[in-house]
């Protein structure tokens, strides 16, 4: 049987390197097999999935250049490959999990289940839901349906008793029945949860090899109980280490920028970063650290990935990319990589216009628009300090920023404009007064072309960073 492997990403927030990670992994380990790489959309997280994040993952799966042979925007023929273009497969399982008596509706309220918790935490005991509804007759259920009464779809788990899950990377790992929840898997509008669609997918789209983040590992039993439970063989399973920062913290945004999308931004070339994330995985060979795809694909073996954790060291990113732009591309090619960068026709497009009412000769561009042509910009605390705000609201301004910005289900003029506003509220300011520090924060100036429209062609990744680094110019100030 062909070696199938997939990426299954929640459209949820800026593609992250995380993501590439194991993206990359799966699509070596597919290629070396000679089998497929396929990319399903899980967005079953109704709240929380937006449009805008499944493109922005595409787009940066895209430019890294790890092609998919099926997935939402190719077909292929195990589609629809986005989750809620499939949700009859999943109320059509849930209900012959719910037959043979592996599964069963809990109308619990919100309250009761509030209650478990309170008391299992005063006991001391682990979290989970306590199998009340279990021991509902079955008239009592169909009656409490009938009437109208919300329920959600659990799974029903051992209490005794352990399984045992093999992981290609560290071999058995042994789960005792009784710290396993009893999983929802349908919720109360209907809507499947992760798992039980997690796992319909893979078996239904022939997917051989599961290899995904080390945040997956608690919910291996639960699939494999549900894959016991269907009568379905389990693909095998790996969990990858999560990316690190070097103090080997968990990569996080809050630490170091983590959008692959950013990486584009500041003018990493994919096939450096690519290199960078396989270095990772793929132990060079004579020492030679430059290596393109189709060399990782050669070389891949899952059991070099070290579980450790390995380190997204951005110092030798750097050194990669730049022995990228200065060995790999002759004079046209890098002139070539220069204009897709940021001279192309996209984005020009987009800059150039906010512009055109402010300047009297077209050399006045360069200095006015050489922000968004930058990772970071000097902010210089003079500058901060100039207008109406001290040091304590500048830094209050700042950091609700970073968090309400972190939390806009999308980016737009108006959502930017609605959070300012938000901000200047809370701190009983002005909006113009606000604003002026936020210039000089992401254009470096205190004047400069409109900033809304500005905060949103830079994206939030490079608008996080500006604001950090303004945090962090203000924090060494004296
Ligand atoms: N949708 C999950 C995620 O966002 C996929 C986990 C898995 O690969 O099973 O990471």
């Amino acid at each position: 049987m062909s070696v199938r492997t997939r990426l299954a990403p929640s459209p949820t927030g800026d593609p992250h390197v995380g993501t590439a990670f194991v993206a990359l992994i799966n699509y070596l380990f597919a290629k070396r097999n000679g089998g497929q790489f396929i990319l399903r959309i899980e967005d079953t997280d109704r709240a929380r999935s937006t449009p805008e994040s499944e493109r922005a993952i595409l787009e940066a799966l895209q430019w890294l250049g790890l092609h998919w042979d099926e997935g939402p925007d190719v077909g292929g023929p195990h589609g629809p490959y986005r989750q809620s273009d499939r949700l009859s497969f999943y109320t059509r399982y849930a209900d012959e999990l719910l037959a043979a008596g592996h599964a069963f509706k809990c109308f619990c309220t919100a309250d009761r289940l509030d209650a478990v918790r309170m008391e299992q935490r005063q006991l001391r005991q682990p979290p989970g839901y306590d199998g009340h509804c279990l021991t509902l007759r079955s008239t009592e259920a169909a009656e409490l349906e009938a009437a109208g009464t919300p329920y959600v779809v659990r799974l029903k788990v051992p209490r005794e008793g352990s399984v045992a899950v093999q992981d290609l990377l560290r071999g058995e790992i042994v789960f005792e029945w009784r710290t396993v929840d009893m999983q929802v898997l349908v919720k109360s509008d209907g809507w499947p949860t992760y798992h039980l669609a997690n796992v319909v997918d893979d078996h239904l789209m022939g997917i051989t090899h599961v290899m995904r983040g080390e945040e997956w590992i608690s919910s291996a039993p639960k699939h494999a109980l549900l894959y016991q439970y269907f009568g379905w063989k389990m693909p095998a399973l790996a969990h990858l280490p999560l990316l690190r920062n070097p103090d080997k913290s968990k990569l996080s945004k809050r630490k170091n920028p983590t959008g692959i999308l950013f990486y584009q931004r500041m003018g990493y070339l994919p096939e450096a970063l690519l290199n960078f994330l396989g270095l990772l995985a793929v132990p060079p060979l004579e020492g030679e650290e430059i290596m393109d795809l189709p060399t990782m694909v050669g070389r891949f073996v899952p059991e070099h990935i070290s579980v450790g954790g390995p380190v997204f060291d951005v110092p030798k990113l750097d050194w990669l990319n730049g022995r990228y732009l200065r060995e790999k591309l002759d004079a046209a090619q890098f002139g070539e990589r220069v204009r897709d960068w940021a001279l192309n026709k996209e984005y020009l497009g987009k800059i150039a216009p906010l512009a055109q009412s402010r300047i009297e000769r077209l050399s006045a561009l360069g200095p006015l628009l050489a922000f968004f042509f930058a990772g970071r910009v000097d902010v210089d605390v003079a500058q901060l300090r100039a207008g109406k705000l001290d040091d304590a609201e500048l830094k209050a301004g700042f950091t609700q920023a970073l968090e309400r910005f972190e939390a806009l289900p999308e980016w737009n003029v108006a959502a930017i404009d609605g959070t300012i506003r938000a901000i200047a509220d809370v701190m009983g300011k002005k909006v113009r007064d606000l604003v002026r520090p936020f210039y000089v924060a992401i254009t470096g100036r205190a004047q400069s072309v409109p900033l809304y429209d500005s905060i949103v062609i830079l994206g939030r990744d490079i608008v996080r960073e500006r604001l950090r680094y303004a945090l962090e110019v203000l924090g060494r100030a004296k």
